[in-house]
């Protein structure tokens, strides 16, 4: 049907995930999904996320009243110091004047998602500029979330399938080119597709000339903790623009961290320059909220709560965070090695190199259909895998798949 020709087009995780169910063959591999797998390939809940939820079974003061229009309040506090940095817990680290100053306004959103289209319904609303730059390729979602709040999308350089690494001086000309007040969507960390981040340097260059420019900043940071397996170190990006004062927006989500991809758990941020304009934003953000959605779920969220409140649970859940993240990075290293192994024509490094839960491989169109059909191993069409869905049980099956659609 004319819908179908239309979808098969699209890169779809959902369209590759739709094609893998159909594949009779034993040997088939679903590297499309976006969602963390164990070594045995099962989804995985988080022991701190059941405990937490095993605590508000039990708690029978719990009601389920609707939530306020921005969320639950612990929540949202809590969601802020976690990725601008804390003030008083110790156990979050850092301080960020800007909590402390109370220039932070957090609504909770629905997810990751929720949060983008939240932040962008809003400055479609009340901020002067309506061109927003994102990067080029991005999460497909950017361009169809800022499109429809009514924003004027434009792209920016960001990869450069040459080094298969970041094309920095395209962004920067790009960047500098941007008319004054532009908003510009930044992946926090773990770049989704290519997995690869700027440097720290690289980022204090990024953030001199947006200032100097006026650029609007606005993060989505879907992978903190997920990257690096600390939390800290991928929030660094977005607290370097929080610490000089100046504004920008943070759209976090609690999908992979936590993993609560279901629960639609996430929270939008947008530091002012002052509390009163902090004040003033949060007003017209309920405006934004209460004809979408009323009111945010509460399930999720308490969850999340519940686990950054409390200092023994918050430190498990660091434990099973940097779990996922360690065996993402040893997934990275087995492909790698495998290929070397078999001597497969090419420059690897970059599988090593990037960052997050996807590897941009470089493979073509061609090769990924190659790939397909004889080894029923499934990606999206522009090379990119998903490491979160290998096991050093599957690595040699995908080194041989990449070897033989190179040499062939
Ligand atoms: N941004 C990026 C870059 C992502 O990769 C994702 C998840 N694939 C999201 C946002 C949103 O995810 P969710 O709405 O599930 O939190």
């Amino acid at each position: 049907c004319s819908l179908c020709v239309r979808l098969s087009f699209l890169n779809f995780p959902v369209v590759v995930t739709v094609a893998y169910n159909k594949d009779p063959s034993p040997a088939k591999l679903n590297l499309g999904v976006g969602a963390y797998r164990t070594e045995e390939g099962k989804p995985l809940v988080l022991n701190v996320v059941r405990r937490a939820e095993q605590m508000l079974v039990n708690d029978s003061s719990r009601v389920k009243e609707y939530l306020p229009i921005v969320g639950l309040a612990d929540f949202n506090k809590l969601s802020a110091k976690l990725i601008l940095g804390a003030d008083r817990l110790v156990y979050l680290h850092g301080t960020s004047p800007a909590i402390q100053e109370n220039r932070v306004t957090t609504v909770q959103c629905l997810s990751g998602t929720g949060s983008l289209r939240v932040g962008a319904e809003f400055l479609a609303r009340h901020y002067h500029q309506h061109t927003i730059y994102i990067p080029l390729p991005t999460w497909g979602n950017h361009t169809k979330v800022f499109g429809l709040a009514g924003l004027s999308v434009k792209t920016y350089r960001y990869y450069d399938p040459a080094t298969r690494g970041l094309n920095f001086e395209g962004l920067l000309e790009d960047l500098r080119s941007a008319p004054s007040g532009a908003i510009v969507l930044l992946h926090a960390c773990a770049h989704n597709p290519t997995g690869v981040d700027p440097t720290t340097h690289q980022w204090e260059q990024i953030r001199q000339l947006m200032r100097s420019k006026a650029l609007l900043p606005f993060f989505d940071s879907a992978y903190q903790g997920f990257a690096s397996g600390n939390l800290d170190a991928d929030a660094e990006s977005v607290r370097m623009f929080v610490r000089d004062g100046g504004e920008c927006l943070v759209a976090q989500s609690f999908a992979k961290n936590m993993g609560l991809y279901g629960e639609r758990v996430g929270a939008l941020s947008i530091v002012c320059r002052t509390a009163d304009v902090a004040g003033r934003v949060e007003s017209q953000l309920k405006l934004v909220i209460r004809p979408m959605y009323s009111n945010p779920p509460i399930h999720g969220a308490s969850i999340v709560s519940t686990i950054l409140k409390d200092r023994t649970m918050f430190q498990e859940w660091t434990i099973e965070l940097k779990a996922m993240a360690d065996r993402i990075i040893s997934m990275r290293q087995q492909l790698f090695d495998a290929l070397r192994g078999r001597g497969t024509p090419g420059d690897w490094s970059h599988i090593i190199k990037q960052i997050g839960m996807f590897t941009f491989t470089g493979l073509n169109s061609e090769q990924v259909a190659f790939m397909r059909k004889e080894y029923h191993i499934y990606m999206t069409s522009d090379g990119r895998i998903s490491m979160a869905g290998l096991s050093s049980r599957t690595v040699p099956h995908l080194a041989d798949a990449i070897h033989a659609a190179v040499t062939r």
